[in-house]
C-alpha cells in the first residue's frame, strides 16, 4: 500500500512548541511527514535565523519522531507537494485571526494541485496565543521563552535574539 505523506510547512522562523505540537500530532496521523521550511517572498530579508538554521533547529527538535524529515522549498507549495506525492498539507489554527489567510492558501493550492488536501489541527489551548513573532518580542525584551519553544534551542534563541 502506497505510504500516506504529508507536508507541514512554514517559516519556523524560529520553531515554537505550537508548530512542534502540530508536527507531533502530523506524525501520529501520517505514514511521513515532511517539514518543509518555506522562504516567503513577504517576509523575505525580515528573518532572524537564515533557512539553513532553521532547518537545522528543526531536525534538532524533531530527532525522537522517526518518520518526520525537515527539507526547504522556496517555490509553490503546491507543485512541493505534488513532487513529493504528498496527500496532505497539514497546518495549525490559531484563532479566527488566521483562518482567512489561511482558507484562501487552501483554495488556492486546492485548485493548483487539486491531489492535495489541506487539513487543519486546531492549536492546544496552551499554544493558541503562540507565534515566532511573539518570541522574538518578548526575547528581545528579556523575558524568559523558556515556555514557547523547545529546550533544545532556547540557547540558540538567547544567543541571537535576547538582551
Ligand atoms: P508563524 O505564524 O508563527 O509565523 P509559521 O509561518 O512558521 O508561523 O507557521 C507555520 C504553521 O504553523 C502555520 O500553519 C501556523 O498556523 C502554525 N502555527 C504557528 N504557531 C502555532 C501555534 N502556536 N499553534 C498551532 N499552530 C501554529
Amino acid at each position: 500500500m502506497q505510504r500516506k505523506i504529508a507536508v507541514c510547512p512554514g517559516s519556523f522562523d524560529p520553531v515554537t512548541i505550537g508548530h512542534l505540537d502540530i508536527i507531533r500530532r502530523a506524525s501520529k496521523l501520517f505514514d511521513n511527514v515532511i517539514v518543509v521550511v518555506m522562504s516567503n517572498y513577504k517576509k523575505m530579508g525580515n528573518y532572524s535565523f537564515t533557512q539553513a538554521e532553521r532547518v537545522e533547529m528543526l531536525i534538532r527538535c524533531t530527532k525522537d519522531m522517526p518518520n518526520v524529515v525537515v527539507d526547504t522549498h522556496c517555490g509553490l507549495l503546491a507543485e512541493y507537494a505534488k513532487e513529493k506525492g504528498a496527500v496532505a498539507i497539514v497546518k495549525g489554527l490559531r484563532a479566527v485571526s488566521d483562518f482567512e489567510d489561511e482558507f484562501q492558501q487552501a483554495l488556492i493550492n486546492k485548485k493548483l494541485n487539486p491531489d492535495v488536501e489541506t487539513m487543519f489541527l486546531a492549536a492546544e489551548a496552551e499554544s493558541m496565543y503562540l507565534s515566532s513573532s511573539v518570541v522574538k518580542q518578548v526575547s528581545a525584551l528579556g523575558g524568559d521563552v523558556s515556555p514557547f519553544v523547545p529546550g533544545e534551542i532556547l540557547e540558540d534563541i538567547i544567543e541571537r535574539l535576547g538582551l
